[in-house]
C-alpha cells in the first residue's frame, strides 16, 4: 500500500470537472462497478505515458521518490486496465471536487456550491436523477 504521509503540498492538481468520471456507453451508473483513480496515479500516468518521461524525471516533477513514482504507476496502470478489460467506471478522486454530484442520465459531473444543499436537477440536462459523487 502507499504511504499517506507521502508530501502532497505541491503536485499540481489537473482535475477538471469534465473529465473526471468514464463510463461504458448504455449501462446505467447504478449497475457498473467502479475503479477509483487517484489524482496521483492520473498524474503517473500522464507524465510517463501520455508524455513518455522516465521515471526518474516523472519523479522529480511529483516531488517522490522513483521508487514511490513506480508503484503509483503501477497502480494506476492496473486500475486502468481494470476497467477496460472488465468494462467498469473509472472515477477519479480529486480533492478539489467536494460536494460534486453527478447525473445518471448524462453523466454530468459538477461541484455544487451550497455545501449544506442539493441540487434538484441536473444543469446540463435537468434530469433528477443525481447522486453524490463520493471522494
Ligand atoms: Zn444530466
Amino acid at each position: 500500500m502507499l504511504s499517506l504521509s507521502r508530501p502532497k503540498k505541491n503536485r499540481q492538481v489537473l482535475c477538471s470537472p469534465d473529465s473526471l468520471y468514464f463510463k461504458p456507453r448504455a449501462i446505467p451508473l447504478r449497475a457498473l462497478e467502479e475503479t477509483v483513480l487517484a489524482d496521483d496515479e492520473l498524474e503517473s500516468l500522464r507524465l510517463a505515458d501520455l508524455y513518455g518521461l522516465y521515471h526518474k524525471e516523472a519523479a522529480v516533477r511529483m516531488q517522490i521518490s522513483r521508487q514511490t513514482f513506480g508503484n503509483i504507476l503501477k497502480s494506476g496502470r492496473k486500475k486502468v486496465a481494470d476497467a477496460l478489460v472488465n468494462g467498469k467506471a473509472i472515477r477519479i478522486q480529486c480533492e478539489a471536487f467536494s460536494n460534486a454530484f453527478i447525473c445518471d442520465d448524462c453523466a454530468h459531473i459538477w461541484k455544487f456550491e451550497d455545501l449544506a444543499g442539493r441540487p434538484d436537477a441536473c444543469p446540463h440536462c435537468s434530469g433528477e436523477k443525481i447522486y453524490p459523487l463520493p471522494l
